[in-house]
C-alpha cells in the first residue's frame, strides 16, 4: 500500500479528487462506494496531506504533520469499515504540564487522580474541575450536532434549511438557560478569560488554555479562542468523549486505511500526479490538466486544496465572480505554527523527579504560566518566531513501540507561534529554521536537561516548510483559521459553504469546508453525502 502509479487507468471519470489528504480520501470512498468512478490525484508521491507518516529519519517513523487523533467521525470509521482496513487507534491517558522547580501537573484519565494533583495548586479548582467537564461534555455533544451535518444556511427561504434551523433550535433548547449562556460565552471570550470564570490556578489554566490557540494567529487572550478550546474537547474514541489517541504506526495510518477502504471499493489513486489546473469549458469543470500536461476527463472535479489553493491557483480569477475572489483572499491562513520532530536514541529525563514514564505517555504541554503563553504570542505579532514558545510534545513510541528502533523513541514538538509571515518575509524562513529549531530544543531542555545528548535526528518544519510540502496555504494548520467568522456557513465564504463553488460541476471537500480542520473527515464526507444527494455526481 501507499505505493501508486501516476498514470491512471482511465482517462474519463465520473468524478476527479485533487488531492489525496485523508478528507480527499474520505470523499473518494463514499462516492467509489455509492458505485460511482471515481479517481485521486496526488501530488506527493505519499498519501495523507497534513495526516501522513513518514520515515524521515532510518528506523524512526515520524508524524510529519498531524500528531493525535480524537476528531476522526466514528461514523465514519463504521461506515468505511476503516479499523478493517487497518485503523487502530491507541487512547492517550494524560496531559502532562511540567514546571520550572516543581514535579509539574499530571491530568490523568483517573479523575481522582487528577482532582489530587489540582489540590496541590487549588483545592477551590479541584472541586471544579469535575463540573467543568461536565458542562464542556455537554455543549461538545450540542456542538456534535453541528459538525455532523452540513452547515445550516441562515440566509435561505428554502423549507429544508428552515428545518434544519429549526432542528438546531430545538438541541439548544434542549439545553438548560445555563448551557445556553456558557455557550455564548464560549464563542466569545478569550479562553484564559472563560477559564478564569472557573479557575484560579495557574498551571491548569494556561495549561488548559493552550488547545485554544493550537492553529490560530491568536493569543490565549485573545477573543475568539475559547470556542477552539471547545473544539478540541469535542474528541471521540469508541464512545467517549473528550479522550485523544495515537493512530498506530502515525497518523498517516489513519489516510492508509482511508485509501485502503476508497480502493475497497472501486476507486482508483494516482500519487506523484500534482494538478496543474482545473479544465473549464463554458463556466463548468470538465477535467483536470496534470502538472506533466496530461488531461483526465471528468463529469465532476472535487477539489481537497484549501480554497485560496483550489480558486486562485487551479481556477483562476477569470473563471469567478469578483466578489467571490474578494472573499477568498480575505479568508485568513495565517500560518502561526511549526513542527519539530526529533530521533531519540533513549528517553530522555525530566527534571522534575516524578517516578516513571506513565506521566510522559501523553501529551505534553509546555506552557508554565499564562504571561509565557501570551510572551510567545507577543513576538508572533510582530513577525518573530517565539524565543520560548507554547511547546504541545508527544512521544509516541511510549504507546507504539512500532515507530522507533527498540529502547529508542520518537519526539514530536507543535510549536506555537512560528509566523508564516516573519519580518523578513516569509521566503526567507530557510535562513531562520536552524535558529527556530534551537529555540524550540533549548526550551525543550529547560525540562529535560539531556535532551540535546539523546537527539540522532531532527526535522525542523517551519510553516513556510509546512506550505512548501502539503500545499497548505501559508502553512495554516487547518486550511483556513477556525475563527469564527470562518465557521459553518461561513466557511469558506457565505454563500458558498455547501461544497459547491461558483464553477459549476466543481466541488470543494478539504478542511477549508464546513466543519473545518483537524482529522476528523467530517468534510469528505459531509461533500460527498451533499453530491450524492443533490445529484452533483
Ligand atoms: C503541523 C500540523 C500539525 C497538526 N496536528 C494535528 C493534530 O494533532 N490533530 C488533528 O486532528 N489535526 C492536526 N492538524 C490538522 C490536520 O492535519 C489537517 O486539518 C488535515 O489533515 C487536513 O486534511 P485535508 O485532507 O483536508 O487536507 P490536506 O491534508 O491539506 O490534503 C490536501 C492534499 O492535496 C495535495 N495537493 C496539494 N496540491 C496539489 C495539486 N496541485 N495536485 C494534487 N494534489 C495536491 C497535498 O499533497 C495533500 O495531500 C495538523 C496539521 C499540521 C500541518
Amino acid at each position: 500500500m501507499n505505493e501508486h502509479t501516476d498514470k491512471p487507468r482511465s482517462n474519463s471519470y465520473d468524478a476527479v479528487v485533487i488531492g489525496g489528504g485523508h478528507n480527499g480520501l474520505v470523499c473518494a470512498a463514499y462516492l467509489a462506494k455509492a458505485g460511482k468512478k471515481v479517481l485521486v490525484v496526488e501530488r506527493r508521491q505519499v498519501l495523507g496531506g497534513a495526516a501522513v507518516s513518514e520515515e524521515t529519519v532510518k528506523g524512526f517513523t515520524f508524524s510529519t504533520f498531524s500528531y493525535v487523533v480524537s476528531l476522526f467521525r466514528p461514523h465514519i470509521i463504521r461506515e468505511l469499515d476503516l479499523v478493517r482496513h487497518g485503523l487502530q487507534i491507541i487512547p492517550m491517558e494524560t496531559t502532562y504540564n511540567p514546571l520550572p522547580g516543581d514535579k509539574g501537573l499530571v491530568r490523568w484519565a483517573d479523575s481522582g487522580k487528577t482532582r489530587d494533583e489540582i489540590a496541590r495548586f487549588s483545592p477551590k479548582d479541584a472541586s471544579l474541575y469535575p463540573e467543568f467537564g461536565l458542562a464542556m461534555g455537554r455543549l461538545s455533544r450540542f456542538t456534535k450536532n453541528v459538525i455532523d451535518t452540513t452547515a445550516p444556511q441562515p440566509a435561505s427561504l428554502d423549507p429544508r434549511e428552515l428545518m434544519k434551523m429549526l432542528r438546531l433550535g430545538r438541541h439548544l433548547r434542549d439545553l438548560d438557560p445555563e448551557m445556553r449562556y456558557l455557550n455564548l460565552k464560549l464563542l466569545t471570550m478569550s479562553a484564559v478569560d472563560f477559564l478564569h470564570e472557573w479557575f484560579e490556578s495557574e498551571p491548569l489554566v494556561p495549561s488548559m488554555a493552550g488547545s485554544g490557540i493550537i492553529g490560530t494567529f491568536l493569543g490565549i487572550r485573545s477573543p475568539g479562542t475559547a470556542y477552539v478550546l471547545l473544539h478540541h474537547y469535542m474528541g471521540e474514541i469508541d464512545g467517549a468523549f473528550r479522550a485523544w489517541g495515537f493512530s498506530k504506526g502515525g497518523t498517516g495510518q489513519i489516510s492508509i486505511a482511508c485509501a485502503n477502504a476508497a480502493e475497497s471499493f472501486g476507486a482508483e489513486i494516482i500519487a506523484g500526479a500534482g494538478v496543474d489546473h482545473v479544465k473549464i469549458r463554458n463556466g463548468r469543470a470538465v477535467g483536470v490538466v496534470l502538472e506533466n500536461g496530461d488531461e483526465i476527463k471528468a463529469a465532476t472535479v472535487i477539489s481537497s486544496l484549501d480554497p485560496n489553493r483550489t480558486f486562485l491557483k487551479l481556477v483562476g480569477e477569470r473563471e469567478l465572480p469578483g466578489e467571490f475572489v474578494s472573499n477568498i483572499r480575505r479568508y485568513k491562513n495565517r500560518g502561526s505554527s511549526g513542527k519539530v520532530n526529533l530521533a531519540l536514541d533513549r528517553l530522555p529525563s525530566f527534571r522534575d523527579g516524578r517516578p516513571g514514564i506513565s506521566h510522559l505517555k501523553g501529551d505534553i504541554t509546555i506552557a508554565p504560566s499564562v504571561d509565557y503563553v501570551e510572551r510567545a504570542y507577543d513576538e508572533a505579532k510582530y513577525g518573530e518566531f517565539s524565543k520560548r514558545p507554547f511547546l504541545n510534545i508527544v512521544i509516541p513510541s511510549l504507546s507504539d513501540p512500532s515507530v522507533a528502533p527498540p529502547g529508542k523513541h520518537v519526539l514530536s514538538a507543535f510549536v506555537q507561534y512560528a509566523p508564516y509571515n516573519i519580518r523578513e518575509g516569509a521566503e526567507n524562513w530557510p535562513e531562520k529554521r536552524d535558529a527556530f529549531g534551537d529555540a524550540v530544543i533549548d526550551t525543550i531542555e529547560e525540562f529535560c536537561p539531556d535532551i540535546r545528548e539523546c537527539i540522532v535526528g531532527k526535522q525542523v518544519l517551519s510553516p513556510w516548510d509546512i506550505e512548501k510540502i502539503t500545499g497548505l496555504t501559508e502553512g495554516n494548520i487547518f486550511q483556513g483559521e477556525l475563527s469564527l467568522e470562518q465557521l459553518a456557513f461561513l466557511r469558506p465564504v457565505a454563500e458558498w459553504s455547501r461544497y459547491r463553488s461558483p464553477v459549476r460541476n466543481l466541488w470543494m471537500c478539504g478542511s477549508g469546508t464546513h466543519p473545518g480542520g483537524g482529522v476528523m473527515g467530517a468534510p469528505g464526507e459531509l461533500a460527498a453525502k451533499t453530491m450524492l444527494g443533490e445529484g452533483g455526481v
